[in-house]
């Protein structure tokens, strides 16, 4: 197994002028403001596909976080009383500003975590459309009248905001997490704190700049850059402070983990949308055509690199080899490269340690009887975050392919022989984010949707996210739901308000 010199790597990187690196915003951003790190300490962000240094950003430590989160208490107290309807315009106003800079946006995604650049900008389309439903949904945030029992009173319930929220968000989705969450905060009437991915903060700042143009108050909507070093003493600061009252994660179980922990000193909400294990089940009745359409589109969409991408594909026995063969050919398709180029459709991984995790991944199935029928190592002719496009045979539970969340290229094939059988594999985890099944039986279609122990299920297609629906988990893929008409929930309160002595005719 090779191993990657990950500190000679970084030290020998050069700085890059990137096209349009010079519009990038560079400092955090505070109350309106734009600062850098008290300590005056930075770290470098890296273009995944070449290796270079594409922009330099303030690394905040907790005392630079305190900032923020008591600016945002500031704001907070005049926001929370602006009219639905204000929020919606300003929302509204931001939603034009990102749809205007759509390329711009893609851009940026592409150069920071490596999407080919048409991915980045359906990722860019959907980021932009939480922000639209939110401005629209912000209007929408309605209370509850209850007949009440008793002639002398009435029952009213009605939602306020949480207060000034902490978002923690991950590199493999740099706008569309931020947005899902941000605009679902500011849309309750909450102001936010945001702590983007060590790997992809351009992207949270140039947001950070268009609410500015779009007319969002100082203080509502503050971004602290950090590195991966000083994330942990932000993330506790930001669950354990009074003056944060939500918190929202979207990235690993170990660290929702630990998130959820430290949100209990202060009993705060927290939302958590965490890693899956998607089983992606295809049935002897299945369309095996469409069935490897979706299996593509669902495993190697940003290299691999998403929580609802299937994990493990499980195959009934009578179309087991027909499945591979299709799928190995469409495999052979992909075509691997720096995702600015013309055609490129399989981008690198994000850094080498997601490198040195598939890699170990796929070595553990090869040394544990597995059988590589293609790919199966890192791709060093096209970089060192490079890794191919690879297909697992004959995997056992033993192996860690069958139990880890990969994020990576790497499609592990299992053969079963009867619905029983394939459910059991499919829920024999953890984790309950997606689950995905190929299915021409329409009885079978009910049994099963129903059975998979998932929070979404794909029923004969690989890409399920939509703004509209309920994005989230069950076991230990989260708590709560994102997007859809439940995504203001977790950043509302509900209060109960009795009107008493009510003289009834
Ligand atoms: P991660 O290591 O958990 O990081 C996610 C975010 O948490 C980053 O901003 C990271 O900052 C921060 N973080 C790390 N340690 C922290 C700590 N001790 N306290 C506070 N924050 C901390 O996950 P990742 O590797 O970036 O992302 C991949 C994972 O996210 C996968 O498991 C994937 O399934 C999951 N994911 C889930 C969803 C969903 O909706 N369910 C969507 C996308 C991704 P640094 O970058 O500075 O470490």
């Amino acid at each position: 197994m090779f191993f990657l010199h990950t500190r000679t790597l970084r030290t020998s990187l050069k700085m890059y002028n990137y096209r349009h690196s010079s519009a990038w915003p560079s400092q955090a951003y505070i109350n309106g403001s734009w600062c850098n790190a008290k300590s005056g300490k930075t770290f470098n962000v890296i273009n995944p596909a070449t290796g270079e240094i594409i922009a330099t950003v303030p690394d905040l430590n907790a005392t630079d976080v305190q900032i923020a989160i008591n600016a945002a208490n500031i704001a907070f107290q005049s926001w929370k009383t602006t009219t639905a309807k204000e929020r919606s315009d300003l929302l509204r106003n931001w939603y034009n500003i990102l749809v205007k800079n759509k390329d711009y946006l893609a851009e940026i995604v592409t150069a920071e975590a490596g999407k080919p650049l048409q991915e980045s900008l359906g990722e860019v389309s959907y980021g932009n459309s939480f922000v639209e439903w939110f401005s629209e949904e912000a209007r929408r945030n309605y209370g509850e009248y209850v007949p009440s029992p008793i002639k002398s009173k009435e029952i009213l319930m009605i939602r306020q905001p949480l207060g000034p929220v902490g978002l923690i968000t991950p590199w493999n989705f740099p706008i569309a997490m931020i947005t899902r969450k941000a605009s679902a905060a500011l849309a309750a009437g909450c102001t936010c704190v945001i702590k983007p991915a060590e790997n992809t903060p351009i992207m949270a700042l140039v947001l950070a700049k268009f609410t500015q143009e779009a007319g969002i108050p100082n203080g509502v909507f503050n971004v602290v850059t950090a590195s991966r070093e000083n994330t942990p003493q932000i993330g506790q600061l930001l669950c354990e402070s009074p003056g944060i009252y939500g918190i929202s994660f979207t990235g690993s179980t170990e660290v929702g983990k630990l998130l959820y922990k430290q949100c209990s000193s202060t009993v705060k909400r927290i939302g958590l949308e965490l890693g899956g294990n998607a089983p992606f089940i295809v049935f002897d009745n299945a369309d095996l055509d469409k069935a490897v359409a979706g299996a593509m589109a669902s495993k190697f969409r940003n290299c691999g690199q998403t929580c609802v991408s299937a994990n493990r594909f499980l195959i009934q026995k009578q179309v087991y080899s027909k499945f591979i063969d299709k799928l190995m050919e469409a495999m052979k398709k992909l075509v691997m490269g720096n995702g600015k180029d013309c055609g490129i459709n399989l981008g690198p991984l994000i850094n080498i340690s997601q490198v040195e995790k598939v890699d170990r991944i796929v070595n553990d199935a090869k040394n544990k009887g597995a059988k590589i029928l293609v790919g199966g190592k890192q791709a060093m002719n096209y970089g060192e975050r490079f890794y191919e496009p690879t297909l697992i045979t004959d995997v056992k539970d033993n192996m860690a392919c069958y139990t880890e969340e990969i994020f990576g290229p790497v499609a592990v094939c299992i053969g079963f022989e009867s619905e029983e059988e394939g459910l059991k594999i499919a829920n024999n985890t953890n984790r309950g984010l997606a689950g995905y099944f190929y299915s021409n039986d329409l009885s079978q279609v009910w049994r099963v949707s129903k059975a998979l122990e998932v929070g979404m299920v794909g029923v004969n297609e690989g890409i399920i996210s939509s703004t509209e629906a309920a994005f989230g988990g069950v076991k230990e893929s989260g708590l709560g739901r994102e997007g859809s008409s439940h995504g203001l929930e977790d950043y509302t309160e509900i209060k109960y308000i009795c009107f008493g002595n009510i003289q009834q005719n």
